[in-house]
């Protein structure tokens, strides 16, 4: 059996012929059952039969053909006196005739037409008096074949009956009836009869109307064409099998060639085989149980893996149901190659895992957010979907308690900038960076927030705290001299530069430096230590600052060196600051057990000058000041002539 086939083996299509053989076979043995009892009546009549033998057998066909129980009692008693039994049974006969499905028409042997019944002209769309005198090949109608070509005047069934003295069985012909101008199709059955003689004395027809039926027939003929045509082109497999009363698998009986590739066999080769032969073994002993649960539920939605011809393992997902046909149990199945899902769900998994395992073990913290709005569409809250151990670790707040809950019941206090941002990142799409001191924790956080799915935003955050204190300290030590805490030598030329730079924008603007060195410094440490000269220096450094503006800046260029540098003062100004800072040191001195400490200083003044290169030049100009100070006697003020 080809697959072509395999699905048509249990059609409603085989009801149709099988029909027919079963009229054809009723009709014969009614009809000899008639002849023996009209020939054992006529016998006892002593006289040939007539008309109501054509009405018996004409009864007896058309009976059959309508599916009509057949009549027992239109016998006639031996009591009876002759011409009133003919009349009687005539009578009855004219009865059951009119009453029939089917149609009766007798023709007398140059084929005019002697008796019809009105099923007859109404089938034909003819009246009575239209019907009655008519001959077989009248024109006004005209038969059609089944192939509805019409049908040559030999092959009418009157004239094949005249031709070949044979019967007429089952014929099926088409006419376009005068009347309505609309078809029906009839099933019609003709024959004729002879006297004792052998010479004819009628035909009669019967038929039966088959228009409904045929349209059903093309109706069924198409459906079969629709699902046949499913059958072939489904992406999926399809299979029919038998189901045996013992509940186990029989014959696959229709396969599509959509299993055949996938399993890898012939569909005949499919056709030998059943369900239990496309299995895995170590599945062969869950068969049974899926056979129950089908049986019970009707319909069954599984996975397994199937087992090809080359021993290829294919996983399926199966949807299968049963349904009876012809009295046998049989399974439809639909058989789904899920291999790519299954592969895409294994490598999901090993993503997901890979990305969990991330997930739980990164330093950084992980959150998922989903944003609130409201009736504006603004942002107002956040709820926390996710988020991960580090999470915990780095912002100190509890998971367990966080999940579900929005900022703003977990955190009253959150900031409304803060729902801002992340709403600005939730509802457009564009991801934020930022460092974010936390007062409450006192932590500074490095945070990355991005939007994986618009109306959410996820955070990884860094404690970045000890690392910022790192920098600044680092700054710091870059910036700043580690004993006395002023300005180092480099930071405090930078800052030089910057004003000169200043000053070079702004004709206006004036700015003085001045040069410090301690007098007889060597002296201090020679008589008191190192340690005493290093707070001595502490000292000199804590006298400038608090004689200085925040817009000023002192540096310690090394040793007992210093340097001021004052912005917006002129010589003049410079010049008087430094007096009273000189006269501050002479008079302030050093808070320490012992001896009495006092230290004075000599002081060189310069200007800056627009058209100076670098900060050097004032400073270098300030430190000629400072050399002519010590010259002079030192504890002095000396401005640079230049
Ligand atoms: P003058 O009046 O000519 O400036 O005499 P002075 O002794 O101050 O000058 P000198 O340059 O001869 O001496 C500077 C001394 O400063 C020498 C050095 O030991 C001392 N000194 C330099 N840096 C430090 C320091 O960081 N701590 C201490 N305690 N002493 C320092
Ligand atoms: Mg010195
Ligand atoms: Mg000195």
């Amino acid at each position: 059996m080809s697959i072509d086939h395999a699905l048509f083996h249990h059609s409603a299509f085989w009801v149709i012929p099988l029909l027919s053989i079963g009229v054809i076979a009723a009709l014969r043995w009614n009809r000899q059952r008639l002849r023996v009892e009209i020939r054992k009546n006529a016998g006892a009549l002593r006289k040939p039969p007539r008309q109501e033998e054509s009405l018996m057998n004409a009864v007896a066909a058309a009976e059959v053909m309508a599916g009509q129980p057949q009549p027992d009692d239109f016998t006639v008693t031996h009591d009876q006196p002759l011409e009133e039994a003919l009349h009687i049974r005539e009578q009855q006969y004219q009865l059951l005739i009119e009453n029939l499905h089917a149609g009766v028409v007798i023709h007398a042997p140059d084929t005019r037409i002697t008796l019809a019944n009105h099923q007859a002209a109404e089938l034909l769309g003819l009246s009575m008096e239209q019907l009655l005198g008519k001959t077989a090949v009248d024109p006004i109608w005209t038969f059609f074949r089944e192939d509805e070509t019409p049908m040559p005047l030999d092959e009418y069934p009157v004239n094949r009956v005249l031709a070949t003295r044979q019967p007429v069985r089952n014929l099926t012909l088409g006419i376009k009836r005068p009347g309505a101008g609309d078809w029906v199709w009839i099933l019609i059955n003709a024959f004729l009869e002879q006297d004792v003689e052998g010479n004819l004395r009628q035909i009669v027809v019967t038929f039966i109307d088959t228009t409904e039926q045929r349209k059903i027939q093309a109706q069924l003929r198409e459906s079969e064409a629709h699902y046949r045509l499913l059958f072939e082109a489904a992406n999926d497999g399809i299979v029919f099998h038998t189901i045996e009363p013992d509940l186990s698998l029989g014959r696959f009986i229709s396969v599509n060639p959509v299993i055949c590739r996938l399993l890898g066999y012939t569909g005949d080769e499919m056709l030998h085989m059943t369900p239990l032969d496309i299995q895995e073994e170590d599945e062969l002993a869950r068969v049974p149980k899926e056979a129950q649960n089908l049986f019970d539920q009707g319909s069954l939605l599984f996975e397994k893996t199937l087992t090809g011809k080359d021993g290829r393992r294919v996983p399926v997902e199966i949807h299968a149901r049963t349904f009876v046909s012809g009295g046998q149990a049989l399974a439809l199945s639909i058989i789904r190659d899920v291999t790519e899902r299954k592969r895409a769900e294994i490598a999901l998994r090993a993503s997901e895992t890979r990305f969990r395992q991330l997930f739980a073990s990164m330093t950084t913290g992980f959150a998922l957010h989903e944003i609130i709005v409201n009736a504006q569409g603004q942002p107002e809250d956040y709820r926390f979907l996710e988020v991960n151990p580090a999470f915990e670790q780095v912002t100190g707040l509890n998971i367990a308690t966080l999940i579900g809950k929005t900022v703003r019941q977990a955190l009253p206090t959150i900031e409304p900038d803060w729902i801002e941002i992340y709403g600005q990142v939730a509802l457009t799409g564009e991801p934020a960076h930022f460092e974010h001191y936390t007062e409450v924790l006192d932590k500074i956080f490095e945070v990355i927030a991005y939007c994986p799915q618009i109306g959410q935003f996820a955070c990884l955050f860094s404690d970045i705290t000890e690392r910022k204190r790192l920098e600044v300290a680092l700054r710091e030590m870059t910036l700043t001299d580690d004993l006395t805490g002023l300005a180092n030598r480099r930071h405090f030329m930078a800052c030089l530069d910057e004003e000169l730079a200043r000053l070079q924008r702004h004709a206006t603007q004036r700015a003085s430096v001045l040069m410090l060195d301690l007098d007889h410094f060597k002296a201090i440490n020679d008589r008191f230590g190192h340690a005493t000269g290093d707070a001595v220096l502490r000292h000199c450094a804590l006298l400038m600052q608090d004689s200085l503006r925040k817009i000023d800046h002192a540096g310690r260029l090394g040793g007992e060196e210093f340097a001021i540098l004052l912005s917006g003062a002129d010589l003049v100004a410079a010049q008087s600051f430094a007096e009273r800072l000189r006269q501050k040191f002479a008079n302030t001195p050093i808070m320490q057990e012992g001896p009495l400490i006092l230290v004075t200083v000599s002081i060189g003044v310069s200007a800056l000058k627009a058209q100076d290169l670098s900060g050097d030049s004032a400073l270098e100009r300030a430190d000629a000041a400072l050399y002519q100070a010590k010259a002079e006697g030192r504890n002095r003020v000396v401005i640079a002539t230049e």
